[in-house]
């Protein structure tokens, strides 16, 4: 893998040329940013309720209040409807389909490919090596001139560890095209985020969500951090009020209170550590992968007749067996001290 010659890369080169020469649509908020008494333009319903106007199509609040928190610039920052919508943008935005590709790491989240596919963009697969990282090795052989976005996961899902930092590195380092890095899970490791390298990396894209530490999964926020450049080519592609006002009000509520997130993810990572040093203890228990996540990859013995014997007291667990690198593996979500009890005491029972 050596495409990169230098530390410079014009996104516009990187970007497809009708998304480049588009004129994006441009809403009556666009148009219209200051204060008001009277708002005639969007054709709104004017009598009171609390969501007859449309919403920010920026959402500028919540992206002040999350620059500040993630010590970021508000215009490196890009909202959707969960990371599944940046995920998919990315690709809309930088493959050509039928002919462009990107490139997995498997295993790995389902949606990368499953956008890809959607779009009728090529998927490229490496494998990751046996104890679940890059395999720097093996990218030469896989990439081409077709591929235009490496999607990495760290911590990976459903292994559950961080990839290793200097192989990411490297990855950016030598990659033209745009690398994404998935940090769905990382507040629950001590490992660093990404989201402070921006500046370093002009093809860096970090995708964080308040799906799992924020405890907010049924809102649908996710968030992708890039360079301003990058962020505007999202921009010009997403629907225009593509986050609604019920969910920036309360994503702004939530991250008034970021200690009460901190406190979740203490008392998961405490129940995690549990959970693994219980689960090595079981006789149907093969191997407890290291999980910098809210969730432990478990190999067993028989993973299905253990998912079917799960359920039938009705504790719902994840069948992963049929993923690559996967055999008989479960992934267990870390619940709350009572449901990890009840799980490891069903486990005993199997
Ligand atoms: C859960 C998860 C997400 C979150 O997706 P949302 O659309 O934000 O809910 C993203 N990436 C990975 C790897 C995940 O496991």
């Amino acid at each position: 893998m050596s495409r990169r010659a230098n530390n410079f890369i014009d996104i516009n080169t990187l970007v497809r040329k009708n998304v480049l020469n588009m004129k994006p649509y441009s809403s009556a908020r666009d148009e219209f940013k200051g204060e008001a008494e009277v708002y005639l333009d969007a054709n709104e319903n004017p009598y009171p309720s609390p969501y007859n106007r449309y919403p920010d199509p920026l959402q500028w609040r919540v992206k002040e209040k999350l620059a500040e928190i993630k010590g970021v610039q508000p215009e490196q920052i890009f909202l959707g409807n969960g990371s599944d919508e940046p995920i998919d943008l990315i690709i809309r935005a930088f493959c050509e389909p039928n002919q462009d590709s990107i490139l997995i790491t498997e295993p790995t989240y389902g949606m990368y490919s499953v956008c890809a596919e959607v779009n009728a963009v090529n998927v490229q697969q490496v494998l990751l090596t046996h104890d679940f990282d890059i395999d720097l090795d093996a990218f030469p052989k896989t990439f081409d001139a077709t591929t235009k976005v490496i999607y990495l996961c760290s911590p990976n899902n459903p292994t559950g560890n961080l990839l290793s930092r200097d192989k990411i590195v490297e990855v950016l380092k030598r990659f033209y095209g745009i690398v994404v890095i998935d940090e769905a899970y990382i507040d629950f490791t001590k490992g660093k985020s990404f989201v402070n390298e921006l500046d370093k990396y002009p093809n860096l894209v970090v995708l964080q969500t308040f799906s799992k530490a924020w405890g907010l999964a049924g809102l649908r926020l996710g968030m992708a951090f890039a360079s301003p450049e990058i962020i505007a080519v999202l921009n010009k592609i997403k629907y225009p009020y593509n986050v609604n006002i019920r969910t920036q009000d309360l994503a702004l509520e939530a991250l008034d209170n970021v200690a009460r997130k901190e406190s979740w993810v203490e008392e998961i990572i405490e129940e995690r550590e549990e959970m693994v040093k219980a689960l090595k203890k079981l006789p149907i228990v093969d191997k407890v992968y290291p999980s910098d996540a809210n969730f432990v990859l478990v190999k067993v013995k028989d993973a299905h007749q253990t998912y079917r014997e799960l359920m039938d007291q009705k504790i719902i667990v994840r069948d992963r067996s049929k993923v690559t690198l996967c055999y008989n593996c479960i992934r267990i979500t870390i619940g709350t001290p009572e449901e990890n009890k009840r799980l490891l005491q069903a486990l005993k029972e199997l």
